[in-house]
C-alpha cells in the first residue's frame, strides 16, 4: 500500500475547514486551496469523493462553501483513506489463484492478512480531532492552516474581552499564538494571586484545569473561564482525596504539603500549599518531623535532599520532565560545553544532580534575563523556553535533545479562547466549603515570606 499525494492534500484540506470554519462557518474551497498551496480545481475533484461520502457539506451563495458533516471525533482516518485511496491493505495476496497458487497454504498470506486489520484498526482509531491534538507538536502543516487566521481571531477576541469587560490569563507553557493574546503572562499561582487584585470580573485562565480551580479558589466572587474543558494536568490526576485520606490514616502525626500542581478537592485537604519556587521553605515554617509532600515524587526527592525533615513523597510526576532524560542533557551539554543547565525540579534527580540551578517557572525566566551567562540548557517545557527566547534576543536557549510538550497546556486554541468568550464557557464550579479550605491551605503558604 502506498498513500498518495491525494490522501495527503484531503487531511490538510479537512483540518483548514475544522479549524477555519470552527464547525459552524462554511469555508470557501479557494481559501483552503490558497492555505495549503494547492491547485483549487485539484480540491474540488477531491470535495465531491468527500462530500459523496457524507464527510464534507457544501453551501452555496456568496458566503459559501464547505463544512464537515460530522463532528471532528466522529470522522476517522480510515474514512478519508478508503475515499481517497482504491486499496488501504498492504499488499494483494489473496482472491486470485494465477497471482498465486499457494493461497490456502502460504505464511505470508496469514501475516499479510494480520497486518492489514492492524492497519485497518489504526487508522479507523484516529479521529480528526486526534490528528489535530497531533498537530500541536508538529509545526508543518497546521502552521500554515492556521496562521492566517490568527489576526482575525486575535481582533475578534480583543473586541470580546472589552463588551465583556474580561482579563486573560495565560500560562507560560501555552501556545505562541495564545501568548500573545494574555493581558498577563506567568506561572499558576502568579497569575491567579495576580487575577484577585484585578478590577475584572470575568477571567479567562489559558492553562490546565487545576489553575483555573485555584484563580477561583483566591477570587470566588469572579467568574473564571476554562476554554478547554479537556485540558487536564495528569500529575494533578494523580492523587485523589480518598488517597490522601489514606495516606494521612497512616501517618497521623505528618502534615501535609501540597504541590498546587493539585485539585481544588486535594488542597483542601491539606494543610498548606507550596509552589516549586517555595516548596522548601513552605515545609521548613511547620513544626512536625514528618511531611507528606503531594503529588510530585521529584519535587518531593528534591525537597527531601535540602531538609532535615524526614518527607513521605506520593509517586506522581509531571511526564513533560519525567521524560526529559539525563542523556539528553549529557547530549546537549557535548554540543555547547559553554551553556550553563537550568531544570526545573520537577525533573528526575539524576537529572537535578547534573544541573547548575535547579529552579522553578518564574526563577529561570528570571535567572534568563538577570545573568550575565549567554547560553542556558533549558530542561523545562518548550513553552517557557520560546518566551526566555523572545525576551532575551541576544542569549541561546538549547532544549533537551527531545522536545519536551505538554499536550495539555497546548490544547488551548485561539478559536477555543473566542468561543470561551463569546459563549461564556467553561465555567469553573467549586463548592463553598472546599473553597474556604483549599483557600486555607493556599493563603497560608502565601503568608510565608
Ligand atoms: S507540564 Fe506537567 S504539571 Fe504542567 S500541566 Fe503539563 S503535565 Fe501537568
Amino acid at each position: 500500500m502506498r498513500l498518495s499525494t491525494r490522501s495527503r492534500y484531503c487531511v490538510r484540506a479537512l483540518l483548514d475547514i475544522m479549524v477555519n470554519g470552527g464547525g459552524v462557518k462554511p469555508v470557501p474551497l479557494s481559501k483552503v486551496a490558497e492555505r495549503q498551496e494547492v491547485s483549487e480545481k485539484y480540491l474540488e475533484q477531491i470535495f465531491i469523493i468527500l462530500k459523496k461520502a457524507n464527510i464534507v457539506k457544501a453551501t452555496r451563495g456568496v458566503k459559501g462553501g464547505y463544512i464537515l458533516a460530522k463532528e471532528p471525533k466522529e470522522i476517522c482516518l480510515g474514512d478519508i483513506l478508503r475515499v481517497t485511496e482504491l486499496e488501504v491493505t498492504p499488499v494483494k495476496c489473496s482472491a486470485n489463484k494465477d497471482y498465486c497458487d499457494r493461497m490456502d497454504r502460504c505464511i505470508c498470506k496469514v501475516c499479510w492478512d494480520n497486518l492489514g486489520k492492524v492497519i485497518t484498526n489504526f487508522i479507523d482509531s484516529i479521529t480528526l480531532e486526534d490528528i489535530r491534538q497531533m498537530s500541536i507538536t508538529i509545526d508543518e502543516g497546521m502552521g500554515a492552516i492556521v496562521d492566517l487566521s490568527l489576526t482575525k481571531l486575535n481582533k475578534e477576541i480583543k473586541r470580546l474581552k472589552k463588551e465583556r469587560d474580561a482579563v486573560i490569563l495565560v500560562h507560560n507553557y501555552q501556545r505562541p499564538e495564545v501568548h500573545e493574546i494574555a493581558d498577563y503572562l506567568g506561572d499558576s499561582l502568579d497569575l491567579s494571586r495576580r487575577a484577585a487584585k484585578l478590577p475584572q470580573k470575568i477571567i479567562v485562565f489559558c492553562g490546565v484545569n487545576f489553575m483555573a480551580e485555584s484563580a477561583k479558589v483566591l477570587s470566588p466572587e469572579k467568574t473564571v473561564l476554562i476554554p478547554r474543558l479537556d485540558a487536564g494536568c495528569p500529575m494533578a490526576d494523580m492523587i485523589t482525596v480518598e488517597e490522601l485520606r489514606e495516606m494521612k490514616n497512616e501517618y497521623p502525626d505528618a502534615k501535609v504539603v501540597c504541590y498546587v500542581n493539585t485539585s481544588a478537592d486535594v488542597k483542601a485537604e491539606s494543610d498548606i500549599c507550596c509552589t516549586s519556587a517555595n516548596a522548601v521553605k513552605v515545609v521548613e515554617s511547620l513544626k512536625p518531623k514528618r511531611i507528606i509532600f503531594i503529588p510530585d515524587k521529584n519535587l518531593a526527592s528534591y525537597v527531601a535532599g535540602q531538609t532535615k525533615k524526614e518527607i513521605i513523597p506520593w509517586y506522581g510526576y509531571c511526564y513533560v520532565h519525567e521524560f526529559i532524560r539525563l542523556s539528553d542533557i549529557k547530549e546537549q551539554k557535548r554540543k555547547h560545553p559553554d551553556a550553563r543547565v537550568m531544570v526545573h525540579p520537577e525533573t528526575k534527580p539524576e537529572v537535578v544532580r547534573i544541573a547548575d540551578f535547579v529552579l522553578g517557572t518564574m526563577g529561570m525566566i528570571n535567572l534568563a534575563k538577570k545573568s550575565k551567562i549567554k547560553e542556558f540548557i533549558v530542561g523545562t517545557e518548550e513553552g517557557l523556553v520560546n518566551r526566555m527566547r523572545r525576551e532575551n534576543p541576544e542569549k541561546k536557549f538549547y532544549l533537551p535533545s527531545r522536545r519536551p510538550v505538554c499536550v495539555n497546556m497546548k490544547r488551548t486554541r485561539l478559536e477555543d479562547v473566542y468561543h470561551s468568550l463569546m459563549e461564556m464557557k467553561y465555567k469553573i464550579e467549586i463548592e463553598k466549603d472546599t473553597i474556604k479550605k483549599a483557600q486555607k491551605a493556599l493563603k497560608k503558604m502565601i503568608a510565608i515570606k
